[in-house]
């Protein structure tokens, strides 16, 4: 496996290549999905037959790529990687199908984001594994049927209901992946730092998974920063204590909100006294684009109960007013 070959340079994307769980049993926690996913593969091998199409959604930093990665292996499959914005024309869906051979998978990230055109396009393969060409121009074109080897689409969206019905409905299991407890956060942990070779307490772990806002890739990242000042600090282990010295010098607070959150929480609880409050007002006054707000930081705070979504607008729970340390205004009750 040439990633093995790999070493972290510290650059995001590397870094979380070079973390990926390869095989199921390397994938921490969603046992459900994991106990599916298993059946069908196994099913489909014994009937020589590829997957049928998969659907991942849920949160940035879950291991939705993870698992496709891990089904392409497990398959035993080449898998092609794309995503929804990247194929911006007929012709870029045209060329990336026929470049596959029978049984891989086609994994396309962000795709609720396909243009409506590259979506049409894809129900036929999906469905029956051909795809539409138009051959000449005018009044000499004609409509050609090209067929397909049979593949499996694997999708991967940060929320399912962004999805048009159609093309949800063409996947055979949509698996939804939830935050992760803190406890399988730990297991992450110390996976990673058996892989990096850092020296990691049980506490140690515990404390940097509880404030990594259920989020695989989070903690991964925390664990690289809170080793930064275990080498510089000459520590040989990370435990508890440096993990809380080094996370609240890197501004993540105790119940794992970043600077971003904070910023969010404190426009919606301060600025504008606990809503409700409409995402295009908020997200101008904190700066940040609304997908930034509705994908990144709202699903995790709305998980944890500090906000709620009303067709009015947001609106911070008393939960986000005792965290920030604001007496809850009997003006502004909700
Ligand atoms: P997504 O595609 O949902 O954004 P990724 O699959 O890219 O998430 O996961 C980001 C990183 O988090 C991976 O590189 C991996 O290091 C780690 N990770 C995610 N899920 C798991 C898991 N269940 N077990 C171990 N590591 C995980």
């Amino acid at each position: 496996d040439p990633n093995i070959e790999m070493t972290p340079t510290g650059d995001d994307v590397s870094f979380d290549e070079y973390l990926r769980p390869r095989r199921f049993e390397e994938f921490v926690g969603q046992r459900a999905i994991k106990d599916n996913l298993r059946v069908m593969v196994k099913s489909a091998k014994m009937r020589q037959a590829p997957l049928d199409h998969i659907l991942f959604s849920g949160p940035p930093g879950l291991g939705k790529t993870s698992m496709a990665q891990i089904l392409a292996e497990e398959m035993g499959v080449n898998i092609h990687i794309t995503s929804g914005p990247a194929l911006e024309k007929k012709g870029d869906l045209a060329g990336i199908l026929t470049s596959l051979e029978k049984g891989e998978i086609l994994f396309i990230d962000e795709v609720h984001r396909l243009s409506p055109v590259v979506e049409e396009n894809l129900y036929p393969a999906m469905e029956d594994f051909y795809f539409d060409i138009v051959i000449g121009e005018g009044p000499h074109a004609r409509n050609m049927k090209l067929t397909l080897p049979p593949f499996t689409l694997v999708g991967a969206t940060t929320r399912s209901g962004l999805l048009t019905a159609p093309m949800r409905d063409r996947f055979g299991y949509v698996a939804r992946l939830d935050y992760y407890d803190a406890d399988d956060l730990k297991s992450v942990l110390q996976r990673s730092a058996r892989i990096l070779d850092i020296g990691l307490s049980e506490r140690g772990a515990f404390e940097i998974a509880r404030r990594s806002r259920g989020t695989p890739r989070i903690a991964n990242r925390l664990l690289n920063r809170v080793r930064d000042y275990a080498v510089v600090g000459n520590h040989s282990t990370i435990d508890d204590e440096l993990a809380d010295y080094a996370l609240e010098r890197l501004e993540v607070d105790s119940a794992g909100f970043d600077y971003l959150d904070r910023l969010y929480l404190d426009a919606l609880v301060v600025k504008f006294g606990g809503g409700p409050t409409g995402l295009d007002t908020l997200a101008s006054s904190i700066g940040e684009a609304r997908h930034t707000i509705e994908e990144v930081i709202e699903p995790y705070l709305l998980q944890q109960g500090f906000i709620q979504r009303t067709p009015r607008g947001r609106v911070a729970s008393a939960s986000a007013f005792r965290h920030l340390g604001v007496p809850i205004n009997s003006g502004n009750q909700n």
